[in-house]
């Protein structure tokens, strides 16, 4: 058989995520992996939802693979909250976003039922929340305009401006700004003025995930995650920080955590968030090439709150699945919705600018603000939220904070375009990269991006040490 024809069994030369399903069944005794196998090693950093699908790929081809991970959990930016719901309440990732991509395929392949999100949010105009069908009915124009802008983003050719300022060329009124932000930045773990217009028309110009916004009904996503990587969750050595990367030795690379212990490997894996290279928080010798380097500067990650208030009683209108405001929170959706009948819980994540502020306040100082901009929406009886909270149920996790984590995800900068495909480029055919900031078709700052990145590095991989 030919290399090529060799690949293309492997299912990694179909564009990458199409891969997702027989990838996985390649494990299956009907199709045994492929021989000869590769006699050197493969580390993994970080045991996320990147790591964890290349190291099953990997594994499937009875490669020699481990996986170094910072803390003592698997999942990274999946993350569950159990204690005080009856449902699985996320910290991290959330939605499943599309009907037609690996990660919705692998949940529904497990017989999980996924529910839609219906589409009827609340908007905060004026500072009274109503419905789009209201607004439209009214003919509010810049509701409208900022709707249609919204549209038409998949379609923008113009210059490579902050999507604030693409806003403001486009004549959005002022009191529409946060209907652009609070849909399209927030969900991409962006503020506005930071954000590039461009890079978010090429990302949904590239996306083919499907359509429509999902949550798992009964299982959270690392129950999920659990039952989709069990053959390699064994792989996984917990509480190792990789703190350096020495691959000045041709033959080895040597990687030393924290606790001053080394591991030696052949390949190399790197899945780590974004803002952790950033921070140069693992060093490399010799330094890497200024093309992956540079690259990272042209791609954001700011800070994320995910902040969940519980109230004794909806008093905000139980079919509005999201109420979308000017405040510290441009969103504010309603977990509850389509998963119980107790819909009396309201999910914020604050990102990049408005977390900054938050940042040094605690827990409770935070609470109090975001109620005071409830309070203002529903100010019946002086202030329905702060009379219906419920202190001991409610919580928030800064993800900025996570010292191997330390933001929320990654989105397009000005003059970023290409970054995230330069950032991806392996290093003399030893370092690999992954991770939802690689992703290249459309999803960064999504699971099926880190999966589907995953899929490409593990490609890159395979195409050097297999010995075809
Ligand atoms: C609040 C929030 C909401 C989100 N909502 C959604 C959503 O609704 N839908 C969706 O699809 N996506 C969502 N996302 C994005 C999604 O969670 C991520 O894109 C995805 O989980 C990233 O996976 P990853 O493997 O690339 O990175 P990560 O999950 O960040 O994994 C990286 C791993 O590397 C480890 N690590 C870091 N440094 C080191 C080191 N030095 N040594 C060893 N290990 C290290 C970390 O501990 C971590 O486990 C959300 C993210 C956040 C934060």
């Amino acid at each position: 058989m030919k290399r090529r024809e060799i690949l293309q069994k492997l299912a990694l030369t179909v564009p990458a995520g199409m891969a997702f399903p027989s990838l996985l069944n390649s494990c299956a005794p009907k199709d045994p992996p492929l021989k000869p196998v590769y006699d050197g090693n493969v580390i993994i950093i970080g045991a996320g939802v990147a790591g964890l699908q290349a190291a099953q790929l990997i594994k499937n081809q009875n490669v020699s693979v481990q996986i170094l991970e910072a803390t003592d959990l698997f999942g990274g930016r999946v993350k569950v909250n159990h204690d005080f719901f009856d449902f699985p309440l996320e910290q991290g990732a959330d939605y499943v976003y599309g009907n037609s991509n690996p990660w919705h395929d692998v949940i529904i392949e497990r017989g999980i039922t996924l529910e839609e999100i219906p589409k009827h949010a609340s908007f905060v105009m004026d500072g009274i929340p109503d419905f789009e069908e209201d607004l439209v009915g009214r003919g509010d124009t810049d509701f409208i305009n900022a709707q249609n802008f919204i549209g038409n983003l998949k379609n923008y050719g113009g210059p490579d401006l902050t999507l604030q300022n693409a806003v403001v060329s486009a004549q959005i009124a002022p009191r529409a700004h946060h209907v652009v932000e609070g849909q399209v930045a927030t969900p991409n773990g962006a503020t506005y003025n930071n954000m590039s217009v461009k890079g978010i028309s090429d990302n949904l110009k590239k996306w083919d995930g499907g359509e429509g916004r999902f949550f798992s009904s009964n299982q959270s996503l690392i129950q999920i995650l659990s039952g989709v990587y069990t053959d390699v969750l064994s792989l996984i050595k917990f509480n190792t920080p990789i703190s350096s990367i020495d691959y000045s030795d041709p033959s080895n690379i040597i990687l030393t955590d924290k606790n001053g212990e080394t591991h030696t490997c052949t390949r190399v894996i790197i899945t780590v968030p974004l803002a952790v290279l950033k921070s140069g928080s693992i060093a490399f010798t010799p330094s890497l090439p200024i093309l992956n380097t540079s690259a990272w500067n042209r791609i954001g990650m700011s800070g994320g709150i995910k902040v969940t208030l519980s109230f004794f009683s909806n008093f905000w209108n139980k079919s509005s699945t999201s109420i979308y405001t000017e405040g510290y929170a441009r969103e504010y959706y309603a977990p509850g919705i389509v998963r119980t009948n107790s819909n009396r819980v309201l999910t914020a994540l604050i990102v990049g600018d408005q977390a900054e502020v938050l940042a040094g306040k605690s827990d409770d100082e935070i609470f109090q603000l975001l109620l005071a901009d409830l309070d203002a929406i529903y100010p019946v009886q002086g202030g329905k939220a702060s009379k219906e909270f419920n202190a001991a149920e409610s919580y928030l996790f800064d993800w900025g904070k996570q010292e191997y984590i330390q933001g929320a995800q990654s989105y397009p900068l000005v003059s970023g375009t290409g970054a995230p495909a330069q950032m991806a480029t392996p290093v003399q055919d030893r370092i690999f990269w992954a991770g939802e900031a690689t992703a290249l078709n459309g999803n960064s700052a999504t699971v099926q991006g880190a999966m589907e990145s995953a899929n490409r590095a593990t490609l890159e991989l395979f195409d050097v040490i297999l010995d075809i």
